[in-house]
């Protein structure tokens, strides 16, 4: 079979997405690949469909232990062979595997990179014929991004071991430096590299002031995704635990997830967070590696990410399916103090804090640019967008900037004389008390209304001044040090107070621009757009998926995707052969549901 078949027959698919097509002939011709495509993209099918043509065995070596059942059980579900080994697997079970393998009987195997570094798996492998390798996640093997799996760094030998054997790896991640230590550590000196688009299109970017979280967050998930799944991502296991019980008390379907969880609570959240409908996951970066939930309709960070990679990979997780998703990010004041602080007392040298610093200061750069968001995370990642995207908050409610040297000029005077006329070094808030001339009790008690400043600052609001620290914090026009955050000024401070830099600053909307206002959720917008003789065939559909996926122990989504279940009750096909043209309908789910189908069909009128 050919590849364009194998795609009709098995996957059920018209035609190939991008580059898939060029991939997937190189990986067939026998060519290593480097593969760099955003979430959602459609990087499974460039090992899975070189799998079925070459003759043996696919071998994917994968991180996302927890999700090998449902890989494997969508697999299944088409009609290919396949199976996974990893330490979920009990010595028969293994056994059973090893079996398969050996006798050619599996098109795709998923091994756990761990397995690797033991004899017995590399024996195992020999006894049988290895198709290709697919490094799956292959970022896991630089050492300076997020997701580090030591055993990655043993994947070179694949090629030392079996050198005829094709090799493609992908990944989600765009960084060059990712780019050429993947190249480097996998020993993939020949291969082809392909490098999509990173945009994604349908996730909206909004990045809001953070004022009172909880009820921001509660605000944007009753606005404007009520019943819908997601993911919400906190700094701390603390603060997990703390909101996902904020979110049941108010009436919001919400799972805590983080390492400190036991084990089985832990994987019991997340198989019900994939197999359920409209959960909210409020989670720790533990969570989402590989998750292949289509139907995540928003990702919302209650803490700053720590670097733009990571921020690119979490909202990631939001719309694979392609429909409408937002990523809203709540961003303040304390989160800059409280990183910086992070990195102050973090392990490690002073290039390793460098780093940590640098990647600081472009999440910051994003946080408070005026300019398109999407833009800037595409020139980041070194792609350029060409035009302004009219899917972040700052395409659709422009900020203004301001000239704020001169407020910056109040607040770094007031840290300065603290210093100098009293030799006292204080947190934003008293510095913000002095300004607007508040006689507080510290205030009073430290006579801090007796300073030339006390009351210079009245013209701002207190959100104002802490806007203003904020970005001073993030241009580097100021700094926070020790355990309570106190302020202190830098090089930059001393040439904004001598005049000599103007400080533009970007205006904070009177109230955030909820954006999506007028939006309705997913599921209601769905529903607008199908004439109305088709919602209820559409709905009935769903209670059928529902009720065979629940039978079958496996999520909704690997029964047939919604955009596959519309296209069955718009066209409303009546034999098994024009079923067979929608696709999302390959050959075994029509042998398999094609007559349940078009019987579900024929009960609503
Ligand atoms: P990635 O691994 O890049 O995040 P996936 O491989 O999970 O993305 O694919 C995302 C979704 O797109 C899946 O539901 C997949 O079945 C679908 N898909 C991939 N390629 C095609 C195609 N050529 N035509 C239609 N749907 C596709
Ligand atoms: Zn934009």
């Amino acid at each position: 079979m050919s590849a364009l078949d194998v795609l009709r027959r098995v996957f059920g698919y018209d035609e190939f997405r991008g580059s898939q097509q060029e991939i997937i002939e190189h990986v067939i011709g026998g060519g290593d690949a480097l593969v760099l495509m955003p979430t959602g993209a459609g990087k499974s099918l460039c090992y899975q469909i070189p799998a079925l043509v070459r003759p043996g065995t696919a071998v994917v070596i994968s991180p996302l232990i927890a999700l090998m059942q449902n890989q494997v059980d969508a697999l299944r579900e088409l009609g290919v062979r396949a199976g996974f080994i990893n330490s979920t697997l009990d010595p028969d079970e293994r056994r059973v595997v090893e079996a398969e393998f050996a006798a050619g009987e599996l098109d795709l195997l998923y091994l756990a990179p761990e397995r690797l570094a033991g004899q017995g798996t590399l024996r195992m492998l020999e006894r049988g014929r290895i198709a290709l390798f697919a490094i799956d996640e292959a970022h896991c093997v630089s050492q300076w991004g997020h997701d580090f799996r030591p055993d990655y760094l043993g994947l070179s030998m694949l090629h030392e071991r079996w050198p005829d054997v094709p090799r493609i790896a992908l990944t989600a991640t765009a960084t060059t430096a990712t780019h050429q230590e993947i190249a480097t550590r996998l020993g993939l000196t020949e291969a082809r590299h392909f490098v999509s688009s990173f945009d994604r299109p349908n996730i909206q970017y909004r990045i809001v002031a953070k004022q009172d979280p909880r009820r921001q967050l509660l605000e944007f998930l009753r606005g404007e995704h009520r019943g819908e799944a997601g993911i919400v991502y906190c700094l701390s296991r603390n603060s997990v635990e703390k909101i996902a019980e904020f979110l049941k008390d108010n009436g919001i379907p919400a799972l805590p997830y983080h390492a400190g969880l036991d084990d089985r609570i832990r994987a019991g959240n997340q198989s019900r967070f994939l197999r359920e409908d409209g959960l909210v996951m409020v989670a720790t970066i533990a969570f989402g590696m590989g998750i292949d939930k289509p139907d995540v309709r928003f990702v919302a960070h209650l803490d700053l990410p720590k670097s733009i990679e990571g921020y690119y990979q979490e909202t990631g997780r939001a719309g694979r399916d392609g429909e409408p998703s937002v990523a809203w990010l709540a961003y303040g004041l304390q989160d800059v103090v409280q990183q910086r602080k992070m990195i102050d007392t973090s392990e490690g040298d002073a290039a390793h804090r460098r780093n940590l610093s640098q990647h600081l200061d472009a999440m910051l750069a994003l946080c408070e640019t005026v300019e398109c968001r999407r833009a800037r995370l595409l020139a980041y990642f070194g792609q350029e967008l060409g035009k302004s995207c009219d899917n972040c908050d700052t395409c659709l409610a422009p900020p203004e900037s301001w000239d704020g040297t001169i407020a910056a000029q109040k607040l770094l005077s007031t840290v300065y004389r603290l210093h100098r006329e009293r030799n006292q070094k204080f947190g934003a808030g008293q510095c913000i008390d002095i300004l607007l001339g508040k006689k507080t009790d510290k205030v009073v008690q430290w006579h801090h209304d007796e300073l030339t400043v006390f009351g210079v600052g009245a013209d701002l609001r207190e959100a104002e001044w802490r806007a203003v620290i904020r970005q001073l914090l993030a241009q580097g026009l100021l700094a926070v040090e020790g355990d309570y955050g106190t302020l202190v000024l830098t090089d930059g401070s001393a040439e904004v107070l001598g005049r000599r830099r103007p400080v533009m600053l970007r205006r904070e909307p009177e109230r955030p621009v909820s954006v999506a206002k007028t939006a309705k959720t997913a599921r209601q917008r769905e529903a607008a757009e199908l004439p109305a003789e088709v919602a209820p065939v559409f709905e009935h559909l769903r209670a059928w998926r529902a009720a065979t996926a629940k039978e079958q122990g496996v999520p909704a989504y690997v029964i047939f995707h919604d955009a596959t279940l519309r296209q069955i009750a718009a066209e409303r096909p009546e034999s098994l052969e024009a079923l067979a043209t929608v696709s999302g309908v390959g050959e075994s789910k029509l042998a398999k549901f094609g007559s349940q189908i078009l019987s579900a069909l024929a009960e609503v009128s």
